[in-house]
């Protein structure tokens, strides 16, 4: 648990459900046939009007309320640095209880508004095109951690009307999702409740590097979309690209992928970011219809965001329409992914902040 107590009291979400229920019985000492309904009630209040004063909650009796001010706080992480882009884009960063920071990008389009979220500070994987990868993993976060970020988005977007403005969730911030398993798990759990933020699985998409031994078990207990980052379309490739290839072969991730779609009913995302010279051959988009053959999948061509310092460029547009037409004529779905966000450093792969692993000693 992190450090956010304010006078010993507990900070709401770090609660789950379950949670929540057993501290209304062993800190409220409440009596057990209440215990659901006001968890109900505390829990609805917060996700879904965005209640941040437990004064004004005023269906519970005034003692209950005091009870849970001594006990309870509903206090979220500070924004640190909120930019917008020209395009709209919003990303903010915010500063956690323990002092680290984490960003997360808001992308309002015309009929749908998306929330890109983290799942930790830094990463492990080394991706050679994405800026996150330049920051060694400082920490998983938290599953509070990963649901105050759609809470303060929610916040200062005012977002608590029927209609949503954020009505699709993304885990493609910064960090892989599956190395922080339990946390992104629960995480979905509470946006998926329907006393909670209450966003259906197919609003909600996890995105992995490949982490090929947690992707059957993500399809059961998590459920999501899933997004695969596969980049490239032959082993010799990826490696170049990314390292978690040596661990996680092409062969495995269409072996998970395959059960992923079965158990899920749903089609695969597949994101190819496009790197001019490396992977974006034609030949590389034959191999890549080879691949989509084996499972239920759709392409999402990404447009190479560069930042300070990166070796790659980004493959010319006529290029990518040319590599998308050839996958379409062979039957399959292709889109291109518009960057967004660019000038703020907030695109895909271009998210970073300065937190630093803490020496140990
Ligand atoms: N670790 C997870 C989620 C984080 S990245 C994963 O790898 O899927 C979200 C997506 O942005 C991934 O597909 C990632 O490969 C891609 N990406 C990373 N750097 C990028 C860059 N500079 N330009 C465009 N996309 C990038």
């Amino acid at each position: 648990m992190t450090k956010s107590t304010v006078n010993q009291s507990k900070n709401f979400f770090e609660l789950n459900f379950d949670q929540l229920k057993i501290f209304f019985k062993e800190d409220i000492g409440l009596e057990q046939k209440k215990i659901s309904m006001r968890a109900t009630q505390l829990w609805q209040s917060i996700y879904k009007k965005g209640l941040k004063n437990i004064n004004d909650l005023s269906t519970l009796p005034k003692e209950l309320r005091d009870e849970l001010n001594r006990f309870i706080n509903i206090k979220k992480p500070q924004i640190i640095k909120k930019q917008k882009s020209d395009d709209g884009t919003i990303k903010w960063l915010i500063k956690l209880f323990d002092n680290n920071e984490v960003e997360c990008v808001f992308i309002p389009e015309k009929t749908r508004g998306t929330l890109c979220i983290s799942s930790q500070v830094g990463c492990t994987l080394n991706c050679r095109f994405c800026h996150t990868g330049t920051q060694r993993l400082v920490k998983n976060l938290n599953f509070s951690e990963i649901i105050d970020q759609v809470m303060i988005a929610k916040e200062e977007l005012n977002d608590w009307q029927e209609q949503k403005k954020i009505t699709n969730i993304v885990l493609m911030g910064m960090g892989e999702p599956f190395y922080n398993y339990d946390n992104v798990k629960t995480a979905v759990d509470i946006l998926k409740n329907k006393d909670g933020l209450n966003y259906g699985t197919k609003k909600i998409t996890v995105s992995t590097a490949g982490i090929a031994d947690k992707i059957a078990l993500a399809a059961k207990e998590i459920g999501t979309y899933l997004a695969l980052s596969l980049h490239a379309p032959t082993d010799e490739i990826r490696e170049l690209i990314m390292p978690i290839n040596k661990k996680f072969k092409i062969k495995d991730l269409i072996e998970q992928c395959k059960t992923y779609a079965k158990i899920t009913k749903e089609k695969i995302t597949l994101e190819y970011v496009m790197l001019r010279g490396i992977n974006d051959s034609e030949i590389c988009a034959k191999l890549l219809i080879k691949i989509m053959a084996q499972f239920p999948c759709k392409v999402n061509l990404i447009e190479f965001n560069p930042w300070p310092g990166v070796n790659y460029l980004p493959t010319e547009r006529k290029e990518m329409e040319k590599f998308s037409e050839i996958i379409q004529k062979a039957g399959y779905i292709s889109t291109i992914r518009r960057s967004r966000g660019q000038d703020i450093l907030g695109a895909c792969g271009q998210l970073r902040t300065e937190s630093l692993r803490k020496k140990i000693n």
